[in-house]
């Protein structure tokens, strides 16, 4: 807990940003490695008309590390001082690193996605596997940019097939309809779900049926809550390797509390705080 003044501020901005659980993960880092007396992490709800304001304020009150999520990724880019290589590519920045003073965005949304794959997969890693990225939304782009950098063979597949078109120029990788893959499945080693299919209100649809799973997939769904989606519910009943969404929220935060504090991540007293919760609250 924070005892004198002399304390570093870190914090995620957002709108909405209640549901965040960066905060957690981020403090039970600091308690663990016995840095919380000088170093707390908040989170700051912005609206997007107040978003430039917002990030002078960074400078302002030198806050140190700042995590960005919806709707503020892209926007945020035009505010800051530089963008590195990834971030631009991906056109998203999730974290900010106030470098005494240069406001610098970076992207961990990939790194989250590739460190939950390749923790799940033997030797051989993502090279050449064959992976059906389902959805061509935003956390699509950071998810395929980071398949791409593994040498994986990507095929998107999204509902709207316009935008997998897209998408699939710029990576550079082939592209079709989200009900064209129940045809295809038994082409791909790996299914990663990155629509908003099995959270919220559409908590019990999956993007593929049953039927159309096969025990020789691993299964990625990034959708955190509930831990356990329809889709991999259905993954594991037919003897599919899973991974939880949560592993990559874990890891993108895991690679944000490096940028942030320069130390190495207690990650397993991430890991937990964040399973106990998931539970506690599905
Ligand atoms: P987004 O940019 O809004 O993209 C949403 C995607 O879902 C689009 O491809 C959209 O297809 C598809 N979709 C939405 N409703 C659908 C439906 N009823 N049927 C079929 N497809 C549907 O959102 P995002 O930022 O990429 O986030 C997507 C999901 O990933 C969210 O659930 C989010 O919570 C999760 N996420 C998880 C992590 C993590 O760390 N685990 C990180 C980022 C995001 P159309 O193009 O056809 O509309």
């Amino acid at each position: 807990m924070i005892k004198t003044a002399d304390a570093t501020i870190c914090l995620i901005i957002g709108d909405p940003v209640f549901h965040s659980l960066s905060p957690l993960m981020h403090n039970s880092a600091y308690r663990e490695l016995g840095i919380d007396d000088r170093l707390v992490y908040t989170a700051a709800r912005v609206e997007p008309a107040n978003l430039e304001d917002a990030i002078k304020g960074i400078k302002a009150l030198n806050i140190k590390g700042v995590s960005v999520t919806v709707p503020h990724k892209e926007k945020v880019m035009k505010y800051l001082d530089e963008i590195d290589e990834t971030a631009k590519t991906i056109k998203a920045v999730n974290t900010i690193v106030n470098k005494n003073g240069r406001l610098i965005g970076s992207n961990t949304d990939w790194t989250g996605a590739i460190e939950a794959l390749n923790n799940s997969l033997s030797t051989d890693k993502l090279r050449n596997k064959k992976t059906a990225v389902l959805g061509a939304g935003g956390a699509a782009r950071a998810i395929i940019y980071g398949l791409k950098r593994e040498n994986a063979y990507v095929k998107i597949f999204n509902r709207t097939i316009e935008k997998a078109e897209v998408l699939a120029e710029e990576f550079g990788v082939t592209s079709g309809k989200l009900s064209d893959l129940k045809k295809e499945s038994k082409n791909f080693d790996i299914i990663v779900n990155t629509t908003s299919l099995g959270m919220g209100k559409l908590k019990n649809s999956s993007p593929i049926a049953k039927e159309y799973v096969q025990r020789k997939h691993i299964v990625f769904d990034i959708v955190y809550n509930p831990i356990k989606t329809r889709l991999l519910k259905d993954a594991e009943s037919v003897g599919a390797q899973v991974i939880h969404g949560s592993e990559m929220l874990l890891y993108q935060g895991v690679a944000q509390f490096q940028m942030f504090t320069g130390l190495k991540a207690p990650v397993d007293t991430m890991r937990d705080v964040l399973y106990s919760y998931l539970r506690e609250n599905e």
